[in-house]
């Protein structure tokens, strides 16, 4: 790889003129240390030297018709691959070394390309819960339609969770966390996106819905979550508290600024509640 870039001052755009000068180089190396000998000497005999030069000029034809055959194909191929239809190119025929070349490289282009699209899952998802993470979320919300883009978002925490790992353990924790993952991604509807937004906070978006809505769909999941809890810590079945705040017209971080600011009061309220962002005091707790 070096030599071929150390070349490429050669002719840059024509592999097949840098292999001519090449060649040629080497074909009259024995011709012209003769003719320096010969300068050098005084002895030079111009029979030999017409023979020599004879010899090399066919030797040269003769490396360069080979050279072209052998380049004939891989060009061929070239330009398959480069044609417009490039997706499934009709190969020419080429022999069998270059079909297991061309075998090979797209075996690498398929491999990288799946390596490529293992790494943006694995970007946009959450590996402990399977569901996406923040990045995912945002990216999903960013890949909607314009028509699509309105609804409410929220924001939920688990409540007490740092007692569910100093009293149960970590492990404990985390199958928790994968748990109420779970819940979530199966109670809402096709539509809406769940995401865990870090450590022991999720966020949801509930599409083309009013804040009463998302807050009735929430506060069904907080009864399942009594009636058939996901685990119990000091007596109490795990709970969560949540923030929800209609995103419409505003930017998104505003919205869930907002849902984050209502989450916040939920936790004051005494947490195991759902409250809506920006109303009235007493107005405040979802039903
Ligand atoms: P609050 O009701 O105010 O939300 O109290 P809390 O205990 O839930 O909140 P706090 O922020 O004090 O604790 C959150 C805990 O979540 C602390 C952290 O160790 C734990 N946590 C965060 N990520 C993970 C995780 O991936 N696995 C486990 N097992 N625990 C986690
Ligand atoms: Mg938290
Ligand atoms: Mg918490």
């Amino acid at each position: 790889m070096r030599f071929y870039l150390a070349t490429s001052f050669l002719f840059p755009r024509s592999l097949r003129m840098r292999l001519f000068a090449l060649c040629f180089v080497a074909t009259h190396l024995p011709l012209l240390g003769y003719i320096g000998w010969g300068a050098a000497t005084g002895r030079i005999a111009l029979a030999e030297l017409a023979l020599l030069v004879a010899a090399t000029v066919a030797g040269t034809a003769l490396a360069l018709i080979g050279i072209g055959a052998l380049l004939d194909p891989i060009h061929r191929l070239a330009d398959a691959l480069n044609s417009k239809d490039a997706e499934t190119p009709v190969l020419p025929e080429v022999g069998d070394v270059i079909r297991t070349l061309y075998a090979g490289v797209q075996r690498t282009a398929d491999a990288t390309r799946e390596r490529i699209e293992n790494l943006q899952t694995a970007a946009h998802e959450d590996s402990l819960t399977g569901i996406a993470n923040r990045r995912g979320f945002l990216a999903q919300l960013e890949a909607l339609p314009a028509d699509g883009r309105k609804g409410s978002v929220a924001i939920i925490d688990i409540d007490y969770f740092k007692q569910v790992n100093d009293q149960l353990g970590h492990d404990e924790g985390d199958r928790l966390l994968r748990a109420f993952a779970g819940r979530l991604a199966s109670q809402v509807r096709r539509a809406d996106i769940v995401a865990r937004w870090g450590g022991e906070e999720f966020a949801l978006f509930f599409q083309d819905c009013m804040e009463d809505e998302a807050c009735w769909s929430l506060a069904r999941i907080a009864e399942r979550m009594r009636i058939d809890p996901l685990g119990e810590v000091n007596g109490r079945a795990i709970s969560f508290s949540a923030g929800v705040a209609r995103w419409a017209f505003d930017p998104l971080e505003r919205a869930l600024e907002r849902a984050d600011d209502a989450l916040y009061e939920a936790k004051q309220a005494g947490r195991d509640q759902v409250r809506r962002a920006g109303r009235a005091l007493l107005e405040e707790r979802c039903p």
